[in-house]
């Protein structure tokens, strides 16, 4: 559906008008109503700008998740008990 609005008066107080030749009209200024776009280029940037904010936590989010899949290295507990059995097997 398309919407109309004027965009010299406020968006609170218009009532539109259908002009005698077919035209929708102001009712308040009586000027042609313009055709709302389905997106603004305000609402371009801010979607650019949002994205540029967040994608660094996603990938840090990805990464963190990716790291708890990986297999640990051995601890290093039982490699310590290796070396004080040998060197008590040295003594
Ligand atoms: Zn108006």
């Amino acid at each position: 559906m398309r919407q109309f609005y004027c965009p010299y008066c406020s968006p609170r107080y218009q009532f539109h008008k259908l002009r005698s030749d077919g035209v929708l009209i102001c009712g308040q200024c009586g000027d042609p109503l313009v055709q709302k776009t389905l997106i603004k280029p305000t609402q371009v940037f801010a979607l650019i700008a949002v994205t540029a904010f967040i994608a660094p936590f996603i990938l840090m989010v990805v990464g963190s998740l990716q790291n708890l899949n990986k297999s640990r290295p051995p601890s290093i507990n039982g490699s310590m008990t290796m070396i004080t059995k040998i060197r008590r097997l040295s003594n």
